[in-house]
């Protein structure tokens, strides 16, 4: 059986997206691979398919390794709704279950194994492989989400740098190594811990068009998201991350409130109401999960519609993970953010405080600056976020500086003046001060602590008070994320000067800042975002969407049923090409993407049942 067909027969889509035909070209006859493929490009097929292809032609079981377990679980339902043989080993399985796992993984009736990486490395496991590869049937092993075999990619796993036992004891068998993480530093140690010199380099775009990039300087965090959901995103599923615990707690709350149905997430949840609260946002429409990042690796739910930041992450490659977690199923998506002085001197500490060396704290503070560079900038998003990729680009036209190009003023003249003030303070009182007290005295505020020290006589008291405080916490924040004032942490967060901040100084690095915070950041919404409706449904009329209605109905019942999160069942978008064409025989449903052959089987006449009980329902409306 062709990839082709097993493409369209098995999971119903009529061409492959992007490089996926090299790749499981590639794999299917044999050759190692390292896929760099961001979020929702589609990465499970370029293993599910050679998997099948491979089986088929006799040649045994494909073991998937993967860190997540809430994904082994859906991607296994998936692929059995498909008619594809699967399952998985992990923790959550009862014993007898693992048995009757193992004794089905040694007769070979199964296509894809997926298993933990600590499972994959026992004596018990290999012994069971040792007897499939001696047969001929162990056919290729798959290893998701390898960026953490790195401790430069944001989710080092220690015990996937063990995976190498499989190349050293299986030369034979094919690896495809697969991840959404790739700066240089990533991808080459990914190559080095688990011995990919040989294998074949496949890296995609990194662009995810359908998502629009904003980043809005933070004022109060928690009024703006709201207006953010409600101008944008009413009705649709969203993600929400924090960095506390008590943040995602109050915020989660904070919406309920307000009337948008929200469940906090983070490790400080007792189990059982985590992964209660993760069905719901899966299974439930319209959920916003409030979340610390402990949420969202291994959740390939397609329709969430944004992920919003209130704090900012550590590193670009963290954020383009968590915000690739919108739009996978191709339509419009926000990523959007909002930070502020306080976050950048939050994540310095962070570094600053942590137990690690001096030159892996570098490499930290340097990715930092990439975060903080973007934050700042006043060009393109897209164009920036692709190139930290190594990606050259346009402008997108779908990101917030795209959309409303932000007027820029020269505040190289007030960087001069703080750095100057951070100076002299240091050097009439023998100490550093903080952020708020410099700014104080550019202003020429006489606030006690000013009065207090005297420094109301410093030459650069009341110099900049032609600014406001938030423009002079731009200019701050400017400096820091180009490391040119540095914040002590051991001494109570004060600024202090650094080797870059003579530059700025002598004038010869220039600094720009966006005019008025209050303009950025304020895009134009999507026609129609103010509606429930997610927008895969907006291109319907009334009729057609009724019949979406109708089918989604009937698919919560389906996935209710199966114990399967509903766009297991069926996406959005395959539900809305049905309700569109509105198909009276199983001929006329055939074709449609997202319909494979066993659910055509399984699931054709039900879906022909909905819509046509939808459309006479529509006559009786009309008639009566
Ligand atoms: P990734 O693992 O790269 O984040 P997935 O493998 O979860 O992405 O794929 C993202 C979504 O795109 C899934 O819902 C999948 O069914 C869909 N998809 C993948 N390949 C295709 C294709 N060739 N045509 C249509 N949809 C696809």
């Amino acid at each position: 059986m062709s990839i082709e067909s097993i493409l369209s027969e098995v999971f119903g889509y009529p061409a492959f997206r992007g490089p996926q035909q090299g790749i499981i070209e590639h794999v299917t006859a044999g050759g190692d691979a390292l896929v760099l493929m961001p979020t929702g490009g589609g990465k499970s097929l370029c293993y599910q398919i050679p998997a099948i292809a491979r089986q088929r032609a006799g040649q045994g079981i494909a073991v998937v390794i993967s860190p997540l377990i809430a994904l082994m679980h859906d991607q296994v339902g998936a692929l059995h709704e498909a008619g594809v043989s699967a399952a998985f080993l992990n923790s959550t399985l009862s014993s007898q279950q693992a048995s009757d796992t193992e004794r089905a993984l040694v007769q070979g009736n199964i296509t894809l194994l997926y298993a933990a990486p600590e499972r994959v490395t026992t004596a018990r496991f290999l012994a069971q492989m040792d007897s499939l590869a001696e047969r001929g049937c162990l056919s290729l092993f798959a290893i998701d989400e390898a960026h953490c075999v790195s401790q430069w990619g944001h989710d080092f796993r220690p015990e996937y740098r063990a995976l190498t036992v499989l190349h050293e004891r299986y030369p034979q068998v094919p690896r495809v190594a697969l991840t959404a993480t790739a700066d240089a530093l990533t991808r080459a140690d990914i190559i080095e811990r688990l011995q990919l010199q040989g294998a074949h380099l496949f890296v995609s775009s990194f662009d995810r068009p359908n998502i629009r990039y904003t980043i809005v300087e933070k004022r109060d965090a928690t009024a703006q998201l709201l207006r953010f959901i409600r101008d944008e995103h009413l009705g649709d599923a969203g993600i929400v991350y924090c960095q506390s615990r008590k943040k995602v707690e109050e915020t989660a709350e904070l919406l309920c409130h307000h009337g948008i149905p929200a469940l906090p997430y983070h490790a400080g949840l007792d189990a059982k109401v985590r992964q209660a609260n993760q069905d719901q946002f899966l299974c439930t429409d319209g959920v916003v999960m409030v979340a610390t990042i402990a949420f969202g690796m291994g959740i390939d739910k397609p329709d969430v519609r944004f992920v919003a930041h209130l704090d900012m992450p550590k590193n670009i490659e963290g954020y383009y993970q968590e915000t690739g977690r919108a739009g996978r199923d191709g339509l419009p998506a926000d990523a959007w953010m909002c930070y502020g002085l306080q976050d950048v001197v939050n994540q310095r500490r962070m570094i600053d405080e942590s137990p690690a060396e001096e030159e892996f704290k570098q490499v930290l503070r340097g990715k930092l600056e990439a975060l903080l560079g973007l934050a700042e900038a006043t060009d393109c998003r897209r164009v920036r976020l692709l190139r930290y990729f190594g990606e050259e680009s346009g402008e997108c036209h779908n990101c917030d500086n795209c959309l409303a190009p932000p007027a820029v003023w020269d505040a190289t003249d007030a960087a001069r003046k703080l750095l100057s003030t951070v100076y002299r303070v240091r050097q009439m009182s023998g100490f550093g001060f903080g952020a708020g007290h410099i700014i104080d005295i550019l202003r020429g505020k006489v606030t006690d602590k000013v009065a207090q020290r005297g420094h109301q006589g410093l030459s650069t008291f009341g110099i900049g008070a032609d600014l406001s405080e938030s423009q002079w916490r731009a200019v701050l924040r400017q400096l820091l994320a180009t490391d040119a004032v540095a914040v002590d942490a051991k001494a109570f967060n004060t600024l202090a000067l650094t080797d870059a901040s003579r530059a700025v100084l002598k004038g010869d690095m220039p600094v720009h800042l966006r005019v008025a915070a209050a303009k950025a950041g304020h895009t134009k919404s999507r026609p129609g975002a103010t509606t429930a409706l997610p927008k895969a449904v907006l291109v319907l009329d009334a009729a057609a969407q009724a019949r979406f209605a109708a089918l989604k109905a009937w698919r919560a019942a389906v996935a209710r049923e199966h114990n399967l999160p509903a766009y297991v069942i069926f996406h959005d978008a395959t539900l809305a090409a049905i309700a569109q064409a509105a198909p009276q025989t199983l001929d006329a449903l055939q074709g449609i993407s997202g319909l494979g052959t066993r659910k055509l089987e399984a699931y054709g006449e039900q879906v022909l049942t909905v819509v046509a009980a939808s459309v006479s329902q529509d006559v009786l409306d009309a008639v009566g």
